[in-house]
């Protein structure tokens, strides 16, 4: 079984997240997050931010909105 270093992972969560990654480097992966708890919180933050994206392209109008929100709040407090 492969064996990643922390650089190869790393280099890899985020074609893994989009499933763009062949079998042998996604069990790389999981088998390296799996013993490093550096390398998983990676992870969890890559896939946090790649399902937010994910949610906001099926509803683009959701992130327009939110950033108007924090530019309206932002010219409030002066
Ligand atoms: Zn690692």
């Amino acid at each position: 079984m492969t064996n990643f270093n922390c650089e190869q992972t790393q280099t890899r969560v985020f074609d893994f997240l989009s499933n763009e990654i062949d079998e042998q480097s996604k069990q790389g992966v999981l088998g390296h997050i799996a013993s490093c708890p550096k390398c998983e919180l990676e992870y969890e933050i890559e896939r946090k931010i790649s399902r937010a994206v994910s949610s906001s392209s099926s509803d683009p109008d959701s992130a327009v909105r939110f950033f108007t929100q924090v530019s309206d709040r932002l010219r409030n407090e002066d």
